[in-house]
């Protein structure tokens, strides 16, 4: 890393089951030494698999408010019952070690991400419809009906929302959506903004 380079923030949002997780998890495959992800805080509590810490920080709704409180996040959101929330200090503390940071998180806190910190790149992802949409949240197996209910009525009025972000992925083949996703990664971390020096070594010999 390049001493006193700022990483790239890259928030990613769209429809609960449109696939942001598996999209994520093979962008941090290919970009393991150049990515962080910022692990959030939640209410709701764990599904199977789930690990604390490493999915999400599991807490309780009175800590989630005490935090909210003492401005401990970067943005947080209520998203189908449950509070979700960035934690701010560590965020700040891998941008300014020149990691990238990819946040996923729905699109109440990427629009407060996007108001605070302009100069993030924010990606939503969209479903080839909603019937498919439907079919990989049951399909995923983890959310009872209620909770299914809840995200396909939420994903209408995210997919309203969609106009505010720098870039649409449809992800309907993966491959193709993954191929996107790289593209707009990769181009992001051009930016002279996070390069800097790189000019002037190149014209001081
Ligand atoms: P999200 O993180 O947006 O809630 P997930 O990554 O958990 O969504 O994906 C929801 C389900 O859809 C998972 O079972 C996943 O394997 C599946 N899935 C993701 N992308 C695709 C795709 N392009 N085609 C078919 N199924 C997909
Ligand atoms: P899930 O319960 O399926 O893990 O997440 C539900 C929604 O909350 C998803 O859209 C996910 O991206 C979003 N989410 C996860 N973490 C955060 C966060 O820290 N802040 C906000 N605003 N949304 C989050």
């Amino acid at each position: 890393m390049h001493k006193g380079k700022r990483g790239v923030l890259f928030v990613f949002s769209g429809p609960s089951g449109v696939g942001k997780g598996t999209l994520k998890a093979k962008l941090f495959e290919e970009f393991a030494d150049r990515i962080a992800y910022s692990v959030s805080a939640t209410t709701r509590g764990p599904r199977e698999g789930e690990v604390d810490g490493k999915d999400y920080f599991f807490i309780s709704r009175q800590e989630f408010e005490r935090r909210v409180k003492n401005n401990e996040f970067l943005e947080h959101a209520e998203f189908a019952g449950n509070c979700y929330g960035t934690p701010r200090a560590y965020v700040e503390k891998l941008l300014d070690s020149g990691m990238n940071v990819v946040l996923e998180i729905d699109v109440q806190g990427a629009l407060q991400v996007m108001k605070s910190m302009p100069e993030c790149v924010s990606v939503f992802i969209l479903p080839p419809s909603f019937e498919e949409l439907e079919h990989r949240l049951r399909g995923r197996g983890t959310d009872d009906e209620a909770s299914i209910a809840r995200r396909l009525s939420n994903a209408a009025s995210e997919i309203r929302q969609a106009h505010w972000f720098d870039a649409w992925i449809v992800n309907d083949n993966l491959d193709k959506a993954y191929d996107e996703l790289r593209a707009v990664y990769l181009a992001s971390t051009l930016h002279p903004a996070h390069r800097p020096g790189l000019a002037n070594t190149i014209l001081e010999g």
